[in-house]
C-alpha cells in the first residue's frame, strides 16, 4: 500500500461505498461509483463499481490498487473528453469492448415514472455480481450480470457448469466427478432440427424443469432484464447446439411461452459470448419466426430487449424485409410482408419507418420504395447474406396446443 497522502481512498478505515473515481478501464477513462466493498485479505480490498452512463454488464470488482491510482470526483461531475486514453494499443477484443461500452443507457429522467421505479428496484436487487467467471465445456467465460444461483453458489467467484445437463458446481473436483458420471451428451428434450453440425432441441419447461431452471440461471449471467428463473413450466425452450463427435454443445437458446396473450414468439434469447458474432443470434431469431410460420401466426419478441438484442432484431428485420421487397416481382403491402415473414405489422412499420421507406397515406401505412432504391440501399449499407440460415425442410416440428390451466 502506498504511504503518500494524495488521493488514497483505501485502508483508512472509511467506507468508499457511494464514492466516485476516474479510472482507466476499457482503453478509456471512466467515472466509476463504488457500490460495494469486500475484504480479500486483511490488507487488501475489492470494490464493486458501476461505470457512469454504461450498461451494467461492465460493472465489476476492482482491486484496491486500481482505486489507489484513481482520482476521486463528485458523482455527476463533468469529465473532460480530452481525458480519453488514446495512445494505447487497441486489440480487436479491446476495440469491441470499447465500441460496445458506447451504447449509453437511458437515464431515469428519460424513462416514464413506472419504468424508472421498476428499473431502480431491479438495480437495487441485482446490483452486485459475485460470479465473475464460469467454466462450461471447453470455455471459460467472464460473466456480465448478477444471477440468483443458490446462496453458497451465488457467492462463489467461479462456477463450473456441465455443458450438457447444465448442473453447476463450485469446485473443480465435484465438477470433474460429475463430468465422468453425467450420461448426457446433448441438451435435454427432443431434437427438432438438424442440418450439418447445427442442431436445435425443444425442451418443455414442465417436463425437464431442473434443466430449464439451470438454463435460466446460466442465461441470467448474460442478460440484465430477465425475471424468469424458477417458474419454467409455462415455457418451451429451444436450445441451439453445435454437434461434433463428442456430443451436441450448447451455443445459445430462446424461450417461448406456450400460450402468449401478447403474441410474443420469444421470451428470452441468448447466444453465449464465445459464439457471438458468428451468425448464431440471427439463426435463433430466424428459427423463432420459422416456428411462427408453421403456427400460421405473426409474433414479436417480448420487451424490453437488451441493447444487443435490439441491434440483432433490427438488423434481422431490415435484411428479411428489404430482401423480399427487392426480389418480389409485384408490389407488396405491409400485410403481405407480415404474412410471408411472420413479423408483426408493428415491427415491419417501425423497421421501414426508420429507413424512411414507409408513409402514412389515406389512414394507413404504405411502402413507398422501389426495388432499385432497396438494392442501392443494401449495397451501400453493406448487408450480407446471413452466415447461417434456417432450412425449413430440416425442421421436424408441428405446433401443439396447450391448455390454459396448466400450460402443459
Ligand atoms: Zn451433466
Amino acid at each position: 500500500m502506498s504511504d503518500s497522502n494524495e488521493s488514497k481512498p483505501v485502508e483508512d478505515g472509511k467506507s468508499l461505498v457511494g464514492k466516485c473515481f476516474i479510472v482507466d478501464k476499457f482503453s478509456k477513462q471512466l467515472k466509476a461509483t463504488v457500490i460495494e466493498e469486500r475484504i480479500v485479505t486483511p490488507d487488501s480490498f475489492e470494490y464493486y463499481v458501476h461505470f457512469e452512463g454504461q450498461d451494467r454488464r461492465w460493472d465489476r470488482w476492482l482491486k484496491s490498487e486500481d482505486l489507489n491510482k484513481a482520482v476521486e470526483v463528485k458523482p455527476g461531475q463533468e469529465m473532460n473528453d480530452n481525458e480519453f486514453v488514446s495512445d494505447r494499443k487497441v486489440t480487436r477484443n479491446y476495440k469491441r469492448r470499447h465500441d460496445e461500452i458506447n451504447h449509453i443507457q437511458k437515464s431515469y429522467e428519460e424513462m416514464d415514472p413506472t419504468t424508472a421505479a421498476l428499473e431502480k428496484e431491479h438495480e437495487q436487487m441485482t446490483k452486485v455480481k459475485y460470479i465473475n467467471c464460469i467454466r462450461i465445456g471447453k470455455y471459460e467465460i467472464d460473466t456480465w450480470y448478477f444471477s440468483p444461483y443458490p446462496e453458497e453458489y451465488g457467492r462463489h467467484p467461479k462456477m463450473y457448469i456441465c455443458e450438457y445437463c447444465l448442473r453447476f458446481h463450485r469446485f473443480p473436483k465435484s465438477y470433474i466427478d460429475h463430468i465422468s458420471k453425467c450420461r448426457h451428451r446433448q441438451p435435454l428434450g427432443v431434437e427438432i432440427y438438424r442440418k450439418g453440425t447445427v442442431s436445435v432441441y425443444e425442451v418443455d419447461g414442465a417436463k425437464d424443469k431442473i434443466y430449464c431452471q439451470c438454463l435460466c440461471l446460466l442465461a441470467k449471467l448474460f442478460l440484465d432484464h430477465k425475471t424468469l428463473y424458477f417458474d419454467v413450466s409455462p415455457f418451451l425452450f429451444y436450445v441451439l447446439a453445435e454437434v461434433d463427435k463428442e456430443g451436441a454443445h450448447i451455443v445459445g437458446y430462446f424461450s417461448k411461452e406456450k400460450i402468449s396473450p401478447e403474441g410474443n414468439n420469444v421470451a428470452c434469447i441468448l447466444t453465449l459470448p464465445p459464439f457471438q458474432r458468428k451468425g448464431y443470434g440471427k439463426f435463433l431469431i430466424a428459427f423463432s419466426y420459422e416456428l411462427s410460420k408453421r403456427e400460421g401466426k405473426q409474433g414479436s419478441p417480448e420487451k424490453p430487449l437488451s441493447d444487443l438484442g435490439k441491434l440483432s432484431y433490427r438488423s434481422y428485420w431490415t435484411f428479411v424485409l428489404l430482401d423480399l421487397i427487392r426480389s418480389c416481382k409485384r408490389t407488396l403491402s405491409i400485410s403481405d410482408l407480415a404474412q410471408m415473414t411472420s413479423i408483426t405489422k408493428d415491427d415491419i412499420i417501425s423497421t421501414l419507418r426508420a429507413l424512411n421507406m414507409v408513409k402514412f397515406w389515406k389512414g394507413q401505412h404504405v411502402i413507398c420504395v422501389t426495388a432499385k432504391v432497396v438494392d442501392e440501399y443494401m449495397r451501400t449499407a453493406g448487408y450480407k447474406k446471413p452466415i447461417l440460415t434456417v432450412d425449413s425442410t430440416c425442421l421436424r416440428w408441428a405446433p401443439k396446443t396447450y391448455s390454459l390451466n396448466n400450460k402443459k
